[in-house]
């Protein structure tokens, strides 16, 4: 069997011919045989002139029982039935059609629609997944008002949920009951859940700043019941958070959050029922780090702020992903700052654009914002739509401010509440509000790729002028060979000698205006002259990171080392200090590469060693600071790399660097680890992350008092992120198999604290990773069905263990693509992401670009691959 491979493309959407006003569900929830009734109430759509055009609606691994229209059972010949959809023709204006369809839940691996999770029912409908639950006009921009009825078993499921308000409940025959549920707000049909089963839930209250009483209510299965409370405080503070930030108040009276462990994504949205990753709800001290409660922060906030940035207004199609998703994830950006460091949290999402989306938008699967077309839009959940949407979004504050972006939300909202709208629909409500034009600004959303801006300057001492020159440009991405030139905000500061910021006067303006300046770029070359400049200052260049773009400017290693320790700025500090290891290690493979050696320059040793030992700095900022680029940035920067020397190089460096700073890094080890009983606050966090880079330093030299501060630490610890800190520096240096061993002895009942087991195995760098990986996928532990697993095991070898995935011999690449196929089969929507492990072949060295490009073809031609796997590996062999 042969299937077809369909693009969809944006640029062919046309508005639905029919609307559903309301839609009436009910469910007899069955393992294995689940009834559907679906009672649709249709008229065409006013807007839209085609009366004679047949209702066709989608459908998808259903069985259909029986069709009514106005009352009357259809024939089969009164129909049209194609694996795809359902077609009835013959409707004049409107009609009331009834669906019965059958399905089977416990058969759904893809977990895509009504499945089941540890005996308990789920389902997940975004983006097209409500088909696979009944037919439906399963689209964005038809959005309806739902009611349903959940009858099952009363003893397996006591619990059932839906969106909205329960309205009624009862019991039936046969040790069954039933519960109704009303959701008021109208809703796109991604936007549905269900849940049934043996739940337990922690419950809290928030009051809205008008005085009304929200009920927030937190289920997980019973053993979970003590690791629910951070979750629910997140929720508490997202709601006064948008309140206070943005005036956006909750509409409903309950607010559900529900925790499954077999889930493709992080969370979702539903409306007033969002359904969680167990690893986004489940923590408390012994089995979460401090990364995992930052996450549960801001993935509770993240739904949370849905339901006004995507719920009550929501997308006309799914090339506007963007809309909801850089909107909401530039909220909860900002909400992760408000509540803890604005600088460790910027830095943290710059680095993490710069590893993950700076890799995708300069290699094969490159995408605008809005993207033009797909082939399978589950693929389109990008680094791009979301994290880049969101620098988009963020532009778009640094150019109004903030007052002039809240009157912007609020136009919006205004124009737009309760309906489907695209993202030409937020910058125009953005520019109207505050009569801006952003008309330039908008190639943000329609051009792919990296904007580069190379800068140079040139002081004249007579004249106290300063003239900042800036170029930019944007390497051709697939698709898009030339691009215009790109409305970019640029922030910088001019540092005098002594460390100062001096105040700021464009040539032209009659007084300074502060010390940071925004420039606005919106031309290929573009000079601007600073005036009353007393001194050749140091230039400190896209401050607070204000656009998603590289930058050059060629600052010695001296400028580099002021910046670092002068900058007012804590991004440009950090990133002085990045840019100056990322030169080095660059340098230094070359040098490798050459069979050169090269000693590391002293003034980039006494720059660490002034951050270890002073002592006011913020401790999460110098364990930032410390950290070296990560072997995956580094990999986007070098030509026809080799990964496996990459890696010896930086841990090279890092050995240097522990053996010159040794009693430094002892000392501040030493006052760190203070034995104080563990609390999750900024402080501490802080303290926790400096401690364990200083830890990681440590581990890299050779004595046996280092074995010794790890074991105890491990032993010792009363948390997680100690515990975890010190065993992934055992695995790393000696195999650490005593405290693996321990480690999976205490937890071995806890899924996601075995997740990290998987993963400190599957990132460890000594030999025989790999074949420890194909061990442990037959630990009990372990499955290849369950996301979290594949995610934990598979894919953190594959995208993390650079040097070990990439080894010479190619059998990583081999059981990369085995477990590709494999996966396939059951959820194509993770078989996808894990192929993306292959995109960067490009940079690598011939001989390994010619085994992934064998592996690549291997997969693309496997029979009955699904379209989004066949979409990611086809571009990549494109590049
Ligand atoms: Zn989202």
């Amino acid at each position: 069997m042969s299937k077809s491979r369909q693009a969809i493309h944006r640029l062919d959407y046309t508005p639905p011919a029919f609307l559903i006003d309301r839609v009436d569900l009910n469910f007899e929830l069955d393992e294995t045989a689940t009834r559907v009734t679906s009672r649709l109430v249709v008229q065409r759509n006013p807007k839209v002139a085609s009366a004679d055009a047949p209702l066709t609606i989608d459908g998808e691994d259903l069985t259909l029982e029986s069709v009514k229209l106005d009352g009357a059972l259809l024939t089969p010949a009164q129909f049209e039935l194609t694996p795809s959809s359902l077609t009835l023709p013959g409707i004049e204006q409107d009609a009331i059609i009834e669906i019965v369809t059958r399905l089977n839940p416990a058969a759904n691996t893809q977990l895509m629609g009504l499945y089941l999770s540890n005996g308990n029912f789920f389902t997940q409908c975004e983006a097209e997944g409500f088909r696979r639950i009944t037919y439906y006009l399963d689209r964005p921009d038809v959005m309806t008002r739902f009611t349903t009825t959940i009858i099952a078993d009363k003893t397996r499921f006591p619990v059932l949920l839906s969106n909205g308000n329960r309205v009624g409940e009862g019991v039936l025959d046969r040790n069954r009951h039933w519960v109704k549920w009303v959701d008021p707000f109208r809703k796109p049909a991604y936007l549905f859940a269900l849940v049934a089963g043996k739940l337990v839930s922690q419950t809290g209250q928030h009051t809205t700043s008008g005085g009304k009483t929200v009920h927030i209510e937190v289920y997980v299965e019973p053993g979970d019941l003590d690791k629910c409370e951070h979750a629910l405080a997140a929720a508490q503070k997202a709601m006064r958070w948008d309140e206070e930030r943005f005036g956006l108040v909750y509409d409903l009276d309950t607010y559900m959050i529900v925790a499954t462990s077999d889930f493709n994504m992080g969370a979702m949205e539903n409306k007033g029922l969002n359904i969680f990753n167990t690893k986004y709800v489940l923590a408390k001290p012994d089995t979460a780090t401090d990364a995992d409660f930052d996450g549960i922060d801001s993935v509770v906030a993240h739904e949370y702020f849905h339901n006004w940035t995507g719920n009550r207004v929501t997308c006309r199609d799914w090339f506007q992903l963007s809309l909801k998703e850089g909107l909401t994830v530039y909220r909860d950006q900002e909400f992760s700052s408000d509540i803890g460091s604005r600088a460790v949290a910027r830095i943290q999402n710059v680095r993490t654009l710069r590893e993950l989306q700076f890799a995708e938008d300069a290699g094969p699967q490159a995408h605008p914002v809005r993207p033009d077309s797909y082939l399978e839009i589950n693929n389109f959940y990008t680094m791009t739509v979301y994290e880049k949407g969101a620098e988009v979004v963020r532009m778009i504050a640094t150019l109004l401010g903030r007052d002039g972006f809240r009157k912007g939300m609020e136009l919006y909202f205004r124009r737009h509440d309760g309906q489907a709208v695209t993202c030409d629909d937020f910058v125009a409500a953005m520019a109207d509000a505050n009569n801006a034009d952003l008309e330039q600004f908008k190639r943000w959303y329609s051009q792919a790729g990296i904007p580069q801006l190379d800068c140079s300057s040139d002081y004249n001492e007579a004249a106290r002028t300063f003239t900042l020159t800036v170029r930019q440009s944007c390497p051709p991405t697939p698709g898009q060979p030339e691009k215009l030139p790109f409305h970019i905000p640029l922030a910088l500061g001019l540092v005098d000698r002594r460390g100062h910021d001096l105040p700021l006067q464009l040539d032209g303006e009659t007084m300074p205006g502060g010390t940071t300046r925004v420039l606005e770029l919106r031309e290929a070359e573009q000079s601007f002259t600073f005036v009353n400049v007393p001194c050749p200052p140091v230039p400190s260049l896209l401050r607070d990171f204000s656009a998603p773009v590289r930058l050059d400017y060629p600052w010695t290693q001296d400028d580099l080392i002021f910046l670092v320790a002068c900058d007012s700025d804590a991004f440009c500090r950090w990133e002085a200090a990045n840019t100056c290891a990322s030169r080095l290690l660059k340098e230094l493979y070359l040098a490798a590469a050459r069979n050169e050696k090269i000693v590391l320059p002293a003034g980039f040793i006494d720059s660490l060693r002034c951050l270890l030992t002073e002592p006011e700095l913020d401790p999460a900022l110098v364990a930032l600071m410390l950290e070296l680029p990560g072997e995956r940035t580094l990999l986007e920067e070098i030509d026809s790399v080799d990964p496996g020397l990459l890696q010896q190089v930086c841990q090279s460096v890092k050995q240097q660097l522990a053996r010159e700073l040794r009693a430094e890094l002892l000392i501040r080890y030493a006052q760190l680890n203070d034995g104080e009983p563990y609390r999750y606050d900024s402080i501490e966090v802080a303290q926790r992350s400096l401690k364990n880079v200083c830890l990681s330093y440590l581990a890299e030299l050779d004595e046996p008092m280092v074995g010794e501060m790890l074991a105890n630490q491990y032993a010792r610890a009363d948390n997680m992120t100690d515990r975890l800190a010190a065993l992934k520096a055992l695995v790393n240096r000696d195999g650490g198999e005593a405290q693996l061993a321990d480690f999976a002895a205490r937890w071995q009942d806890d899924a996601l604290v075995m997740d990290k087991w998987f993963t400190l195995q599957a990132t460890s760098r000594r030999p025989g990773a790999l074949s420890r990986v194909e061990k442990l996928m037959d630990h009990p532990a372990f499955s290849l069905r369950n996301p979290n697993k594949v995610r934990a095991l598979i894919s953190a070898f594959c995208q993390q263990n650079l040097a070990h995935f990439h080894a010479a011999d190619g059998y990583g690449y081999a059981f990369a693509a085995d477990r590709i196929i494999e996966i396939d089969k059951s959820n194509p929507q993770i078989a996808a992401r894990l192929a993306s492990c292959f995109n960067r072949w490009p940079r690598l060295e011939p001989k390994r670009q010619a085994m992934i490009r064998a592996e690549l073809e291997r997969i693309s031609t496997t029979e009955n691959l699904s379209n989004g796997t066949f979409e990611i590996v086809s571009k990549a062999l494109q590049a």
